[in-house]
């Protein structure tokens, strides 16, 4: 299949870029693209445009070509970029958009590998603790806790969104990513992407390095330190609530899913490790959000109220 580019809003990326993605549309005209197309398409219009110390990264060593290794190539790049530089930011835009685009309806892929699971699954099992897939049960329906949303950390429901980032969106008392629209969060993706990676990656190369003791997992007690050490974004959202490890756990999980909090601390509160990638998750989208150029002032969440109430 070609590519197609009436599916899509052109990216928000330099012209070159754009050209770029033009040129592959046009070399490949009607024919199909599959993944070894892409990555010699990619390879000829979009490399040439890095610096060329980046460009070794569209060099997939080992086996054959496959989308998920083009998504891993997508993850690289947006994690290299650290959500600044804008000519990875670009290219990785432009991986993305020849992923899911050489197909109609788009290609949907899992959100780059779910890294943050991987090294959370690493850690735990090195440490001899349970893992596990946290549900909860909201109005007779399971939710999987680690079935991620493409563009935020809340569960998602069949189409791989959640309520928040779904077509269709429902207004309720809203997590700290639900005032982001799904075009935002679409936007944000890249970014998001390569804070995760940034995040992720420094936290399990400190537990290696530091022979597998620091704490890197959400702990039962001191969660409070842990956070502001940790989880520096999210820590400032949560403002001024009482001390108590009790009332912090309950704040970060209104902040993390809004009115559904109370259900989630009921499902986790005894294993408060698993929220370990769910708040890797949520830290990088914030910090991507808030680094977001443009965006100065626009917060989600902003005159939330910390003492137990949803913001007005
Ligand atoms: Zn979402």
């Amino acid at each position: 299949m070609p590519l197609y580019l009436d599916d899509f809003e052109p990216p928000d990326v330099p012209d070159d870029y754009l050209r770029a993605l033009l040129r592959i549309a046009a070399s490949a005209r009607d024919q199909p693209i599959n993944p070894a197309t892409a990555v010699n398409l990619l390879r000829s219009f979009v490399m040439p445009l890095l610096a060329p110390e980046h460009q070794p990264f569209f060099m997939l060593s080992g086996a054959q070509p496959s989308w998920e290794r083009l998504y891993l190539l997508y993850a690289n790049l947006a994690g290299a970029s650290e959500g600044r530089d804008p000519d990875l930011l670009a290219a990785a835009t432009l991986v993305d958009r020849v992923i899911r685009h050489t197909t109609s309806p788009p290609r949907e892929m899992s959100f780059p590998q779910h890294l943050e699971l991987a090294s959370f699954e690493r850690v735990v099992t090195y440490l001899g603790l349970p893992a596990g897939h946290p549900t909860v049960q909201i109005g007779g329906h399971v939710l999987r806790l680690y079935d991620f949303c493409r563009y935020c950390w809340l569960p998602a429901g069949a189409k791989g969104v959640c309520r928040q980032h779904s077509t269709r969106r429902v207004e309720m008392a809203t997590p700290l990513c639900g005032a982001a629209t799904l075009k935002q969060v679409q936007r944000l993706a890249p970014r998001f992407a390569g804070e995760l990676t940034r995040l992720v990656s420094a936290q399990e190369w400190e537990f290696h390095e530091s022979n597998f003791s620091s704490p890197i997992l959400l702990p039962p007690s001191g969660l409070r330190d842990w956070l502001k050490e940790r989880r520096p974004a999210l820590a400032a959202q949560l403002g001024q609530v009482p001390s108590s490890p009790a009332r912090t756990l309950e704040a970060l999980l209104q902040l993390l899913y809004g009115s559904t909090g109370v259900h989630v601390l009921e499902a986790v509160a005894g294993s408060v490790h698993l929220l370990t990638p769910i708040t890797a998750r949520a830290e990088a989208w914030y910090t991507a959000w808030q680094a977001r150029p443009g965006w100065g002032g626009q917060r989600p969440g902003a005159g939330r109220r910390t003492d137990g109430a949803s913001a007005p």
